[in-house]
């Protein structure tokens, strides 16, 4: 098959690669010059683990290629992948698809033959028919179909997402289009990945159902480790003891500083508009949406109660600004809540990230950014673990306490215990839904 891919971010690059890497030719298309350069000099524009080196594999096999010239794209392609931002909308909450309606009309204008337009993008219900409507009005004649194929995949861990998914989802009305996209997806389907091919509406509505209820998911065991904090619970034993039940599961049941990303809260933020146009509230999803945004109030209140009441002259080390590990993504990320408030408490603020610094640079002004976790800790007053990565999952706490006396932590991402920090010499230690001291 031969697939264009607009849009070469985290979702348009990754598809890409790995529909070539399916066998298939595919050229990726961007409107960024910039972005264009860098992956033609074979350089990935983003941080996503593995993807240089299949990327790589793939170039060189000819099977993919970039360019921002569109019509060399659409020519011959048996698929046309709209893979762009849907960022929230100022003001309303709503999904803002000016990107995915622009490029509906400019396919509609270089087509010439029958193709099918499909919508990876996260779109609300009723995004498909309006870009089916674009594409008819901007070229008559042309013969096509439209398809919507939300993606599911999580980055940091997309590749395997994307190559062996719990599910892929196909919203089409025609047999001609669902054998397209069947021909696309033949690899997975092969291999007995579950495809699910429903109508445009259920395939867009299925979604925005998954993400909000992930995100409902993190926010309910949030909810309970707050409550964990006043009773004496734990809520690392609470989740354990919850997750075993096969009906909850264990997953993105894990207490922490509140869901940020490219997703979720944009997600959740479009869910709840598409409820209110529709005149059925999403009263669920609103609510996780005002809890999550007091969890990341709380985180803020969390630190400065572990500085006395007051960021004003403290030293404060961050560990992880991305909004989760492997990635170098910060878009909503829970450290643009906590930083900024530590800066403008008149707090000096000591960052790390193996990836964040790219983005957090613009992100996070007023910020020293550091190369290791250990000098970071030099002479600070708290420490703040806030996302995740692996190499602060096995920190020599000893080490730390003893180059920053009297250092006390805030663990938001409940890796290490009470126990840990004050055998290695922490003044205090608090996390999320447990007990510390100090
Ligand atoms: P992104 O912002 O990283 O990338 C979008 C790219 O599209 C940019 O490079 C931009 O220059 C390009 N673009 C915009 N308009 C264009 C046009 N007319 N022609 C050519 N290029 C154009 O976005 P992303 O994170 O990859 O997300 C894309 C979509 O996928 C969103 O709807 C998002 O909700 C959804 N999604 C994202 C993830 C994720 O983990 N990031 C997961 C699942 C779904």
């Amino acid at each position: 098959m031969k697939i264009a891919m607009i849009g070469t971010g985290y979702v348009g690059l990754v598809s890409g690669v790995c529909f070539s890497d399916f066998g298939h030719d595919v050229v990726c298309v961007d409107k960024d010059a910039a972005k264009i350069d860098k992956l033609n000099r074979g350089e990935v524009p983003i941080y996503e683990p593995g993807l240089d080196t299949l990327m790589a594999r793939n170039v060189d096999a000819g099977r993919l290629t970039f360019t921002q010239d569109l019509a060399k794209a659409v020519s011959g392609a048996d698929a046309v992948f709209i893979a762009v931002g849907t960022p929230t909308r100022r003001g309303d909450g709503h999904a803002d698809l000016r990107f995915v309606m622009a490029a509906a009309e400019e396919i509609a204008q270089v087509a010439d033959h029958y193709i099918v337009v499909v919508t990876k993008s996260t779109v609300p219900v009723g995004t498909n028919r309006q870009v089916k409507e674009a594409v008819a009005r901007a070229n008559p004649q042309l013969d096509f179909d439209v398809a919507s194929n939300p993606e599911f995949l999580r980055e940091g861990a997309a590749i395997d997402d994307f190559m062996k998914p719990d599910r892929v989802v196909v919203g089409v009305e025609g047999d001609r289009a669902a054998q397209v996209m069947a021909d696309i997806y033949r690899p997975l389907y092969l291999r007995d990945f579950p495809i699910i091919t429903t109508d445009l509406e259920s395939a867009e509505m299925i979604k925005y159902a998954a993400n909000a209820f992930l995100a409902t998911k993190i926010t309910f065991i949030n909810e309970i480790a707050a409550l964990c904090e006043r009773t004496g619970a734990d809520v690392k034993q609470v989740s354990k003891g919850m997750g075993l039940d096969g009906r909850i599961g264990n997953k993105f049941l894990h207490a922490g500083p509140g869901y940020g990303g490219s997703c979720f809260p944009k997600d959740t933020r479009a869910l709840a508009r598409i409820g209110q146009e529709h005149a059925v509230p999403m009263q669920i999803t609103e609510t996780v949406i005002t809890v999550n945004d007091e969890v990341k109030r709380r985180m803020v209140d969390k630190v400065r109660d572990l500085c006395d009441g007051s960021f004003n002259g403290k030293t404060i080390a961050v560990l992880g600004v991305t909004f989760k590990p492997n990635t170098d993504d910060m878009r909503d990320a829970p450290s643009l809540t906590l930083v900024p408030a530590m800066v403008g408490g008149g707090a000096r603020v000591r960052v790390t990230d193996p990836q964040g610094r790219r983005e957090g640079d613009a992100l996070l002004p007023g910020v020293e950014w550091i190369e290791d976790a250990y000098e970071a800790a030099e002479g600070a007053d708290v420490l703040v673990l806030l996302t995740e990565w692996n190499e602060f999952r096995a920190l020599n706490l000893k080490r730390m306490a003893e180059a920053a006396p009297g250092l006390r932590m805030a663990d938001l991402r409940n890796i290490y215990s009470a126990e840990d920090a004050r055998d290695a010499g922490f003044d205090a230690y608090v996390a999320v839904g447990r007990a510390g001291f100090g």
